[in-house]
């Protein structure tokens, strides 16, 4: 496994490289998650290159981007382990050299949910992983279903630029207790790690709720806040029940939708969802 950290070098290492290749973008702090990505990735290619950026582009002025997570050994060991071939994990200086001033806006897709409460947030992620594809030119670039919305998004850019990348989708891991693995999770104290749950209760409920026969939006809306409003140490950002490929909230479900949520646990801000259907 090689890790690299320049633009120029990472394009000659990829040049070498025959077969097929998969990608993997990661802001890296990595859990069972971002290895599942991994696995796949290492399972439907000849090569996998995994990156580890944490991207300044997406984070709002007031968001965590100085005290999030970091772990570059730890990050680097857990990679060879799943016998990675490339590691890019670039400065920010690497990325955003001065004068930089091209940024991608991939139009509604972006706008509710996520990208209401974070404004700019899926700029920098369109960005960020337009410039990726450009580095790396991967045939194939796994994400995880854990962040529904940016899915959504990379495909929408990944059709509109034409960008020759497939995208797979791989689904949410969690842990034993149903909390949906994520570096942040970190940030939580034992009592809030408990309390975190809640978005995982808050999902089942509007599933039994779904599965029980309520196709009534503003209900199935209800049930999810209700257990979020009960756990004291949280509180919801949003609750959503929304149509799968452009995100509008519906006032009934007819066929399939997506159920999401962002919750407030103290300073943390965690998101999860789920699809419900049948
Ligand atoms: P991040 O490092 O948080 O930017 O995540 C990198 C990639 O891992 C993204 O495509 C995420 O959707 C994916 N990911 C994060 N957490 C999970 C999880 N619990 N299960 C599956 N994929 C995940």
């Amino acid at each position: 496994m090689r890790v690299i950290t320049t633009i120029a070098e990472l394009r000659t290492a990829r040049a070498a490289l025959q077969g097929t290749t998969g990608l993997v973008p990661t802001m890296g702090y990595l859990h069972e998650g971002h290895l599942s990505l991994v696995r796949r990735a290492r399972a439907e290619n000849d090569h996998v290159i995994t990156t580890i950026f944490v991207n300044p582009t997406q984070f709002g002025p007031s968001e965590d981007l100085t005290r999030y997570p970091r772990d570059l050994p730890r990050d680097l060991a857990l990679l060879e382990a799943e016998k990675v071939d490339l590691v890019f994990a670039p400065d920010v200086s690497e990325m955003y050299p001065p004068g930089f001033g091209t940024f991608i806006d991939v139009g509604p897709i972006a706008a509710p949910l996520e990208g209401a409460a974070r404004p700019g947030h899926f700029c920098g992620v369109a960005t960020v992983v337009c410039k990726l594809f450009a580095i790396t030119s991967p045939h194939r670039a796994y994400f995880g279903q854990k962040d529904a919305q940016q899915t959504l998004v990379i495909r929408r850019m990944t059709l509109d630029l034409n960008l020759p990348v497939e995208i797979v989708v791989c689904p949410i891991v969690r842990e034993p207790d149903g909390l949906a693995m994520s570096s942040r999770n970190v940030y939580l104290n034992p009592e809030e790690r408990r309390a975190a749950t809640v978005l995982f209760r808050a999902l089942r409920a509007v599933q039994e709720r779904f599965a029980a026969g309520e196709r009534n939006g503003d209900a199935l809306r209800a049930a999810m806040r209700a257990v979020i409003d009960a756990e004291p140490l949280a509180r919801a950002d949003y609750v959503s029940v929304a149509d799968l490929d452009d995100l509008h909230e519906l006032e009934t479900v007819t066929g399939r939708a997506l159920a999401s949520l962002a919750v407030r646990i103290g300073t943390t801000r965690l998101i999860d969802n789920c699809v419900l259907e049948g």
